[in-house]
């Protein structure tokens, strides 16, 4: 396995001169680049171009979207595509967040149109996957996940998943404060490990990240990552401060030898 992944999604936080501001914070936070992660930003996309020049052209940290559209260009007022997320330099983007599932009534079928649209355009999907409660309270969360993974990587080569990462984020722990225990969070990780062994090759399931998101905190990363299963995290609400998220990369550095 790769590096760890530790992303920051903003949602729908920070204007763009905010953003500038935030990035030179953390910046400040981080003498030397971290060799031991990748770390990614996910901005609005009206940030990511400010986030891009506050990064600077070579910097160690990555840009991601939060979301993209199927198509590459056309008459769909008020979205965004992958070639131009390309251009902006996004070398990732979030697809099938709980957020988009849930209030904006995106179906596996939207999504894997997503994911082939990302990957035909370059950009590395962070596919989330994860139930809601009543679906684990009734003992659903293996077929709930099973069922996402296979609506959005249907048609998905081996080669290609090597450049996914799922992210296991179950919908009750996100924005709860309420985090899946590591014991929780490694089962649904190597039931994710066993999906693609079933339906790929052993080969492919050392390259797929499969990281953890809900509630993620500066407190709980190092607990996280403790575990092999467990590549990296996808972080709310605690990205959104430049101490709290730098203190997460730090901790995931350290513990990443
Ligand atoms: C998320 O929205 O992807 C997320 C994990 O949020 P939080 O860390 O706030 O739970």
């Amino acid at each position: 396995m790769g590096k760890p992944l530790i992303v920051g999604n903003w949602k729908m936080h920070k204007t763009a001169s905010e953003a500038a501001t935030f990035v030179q914070a953390l910046q400040q936070r981080f003498p030397a680049a971290l060799t031991r992660i990748e770390l990614v930003l996910a901005p609005p996309f009206t940030a990511l171009e400010s986030v891009r020049t506050a990064l600077g052209p070579s910097s160690w940290i990555g840009l991601a979207a939060q979301n993209l559209h199927w198509e590459s260009q056309g008459a769909f007022t008020g979205e965004i595509s992958g070639p131009m997320l390309r251009d902006l330099g996004c070398r990732h983007v979030i697809i099938g967040h709980s957020e988009r599932r849930t209030l904006f009534g995106e179906r596996d079928r939207d999504i894997q149109k997503k994911v082939r649209a990302a990957l035909t355009h370059g950009l590395r999907p962070i596919l989330c996957v994860g139930e809601s409660l009543s679906e684990r309270e009734g003992g659903q969360t293996g077929s709930v996940v099973t069922a996402q993974l296979h609506g959005a990587l249907r048609h998905v080569t081996a080669e290609e998943l090597a450049t996914i990462t799922i992210a296991y984020e179950p919908v009750w722990a996100i924005g709860t404060g309420r985090a899946a225990t590591t014991e929780q969070a490694v089962e649904v990780h190597q039931s994710i490990r066993t999906y693609i062994v079933t339906n790929w090759t052993q080969a492919a399931v050392s390259t797929v990240r499969v990281i953890y998101g809900g509630s993620v905190t500066p407190q709980n990363i190092a607990s996280l990552l403790a575990s092999d299963a467990i590549d990296g995290a996808l972080v709310g609400g605690a990205c959104l401060d430049p101490e709290s998220f730098a203190t997460i990369a730090h901790v995931a550095e350290s513990s990443h030898t």
